[in-house]
């Protein structure tokens, strides 16, 4: 019964990778992994939520991504006047109010840059709407570590339920993905 319940944990919550940030995740990284697209979060995963537009390093990201053919939609539980203003100017698609960890969205950004689950790679700062919302649709998932501390109320409440599923993982020896190779998960 215990381990019924990690594998079900691990199975939703587990990114299958942790970074620092997003410019650990380069083209060849993407590549590497036989990836060709990226669905990536907005708030706190490319910039802090209280900053409007891309950062000049953001910009040079979207650019590499370009050049090396890795298309990008960023698919955000945002507003449609927030994301769009930070997409628009760097003609990066995006879906607003996606409403993750529900998959439609998910499936839509999948369908618009006409890849599958298998080909795309899934970025957020979130474990609760982010990665569940990767991993119930068998997306590559990676977390990083949010730009910025300060958050919304539910974002809080999330976070709060995120350290508790960290803890789980610390506890059951899940993070020392390095020396145990996965066969957790
Ligand atoms: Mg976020």
């Amino acid at each position: 019964m215990k381990k019924q319940l990690q594998n079900t944990i691990t199975h939703h919550f587990m990114p299958n990778e942790f970074v620092d940030n997003i410019f650990e995740i380069t083209p060849e990284l993407i590549k590497g992994l036989n990836k060709k697209a990226i669905i990536t979060d907005l708030d706190n995963t490319l910039v802090g939520w209280d900053t409007p537009s891309a950062t000049d390093e953001v910009k040079e990201w979207f650019h590499r991504m370009n050049e090396n053919g890795i298309k990008i939609t960023v698919v955000s539980n945002n507003n449609s006047e927030r994301v769009k203003a930070f997409c628009d100017p760097h003609d990066i698609e995006f879906i607003a109010r996606a409403q993750k960890p529900r998959r439609k969205s998910l499936k839509k950004a999948l369908s618009q840059m006409e890849m599958n689950s298998d080909d795309t790679v899934l970025i957020g700062d979130q474990m609760m709407t982010d990665v569940l919302g990767g991993n119930r649709l068998g997306l590559y998932t990676i977390l990083v570590v949010p730009v910025k501390n300060s958050d919304g109320m539910s974002t809080k409440i999330n976070r709060m339920l995120e350290r508790r599923v960290l803890k789980y993982f610390e506890r059951n020896n899940l993070l020392n993905k390095g020396e145990d190779d996965n066969s957790n998960i």
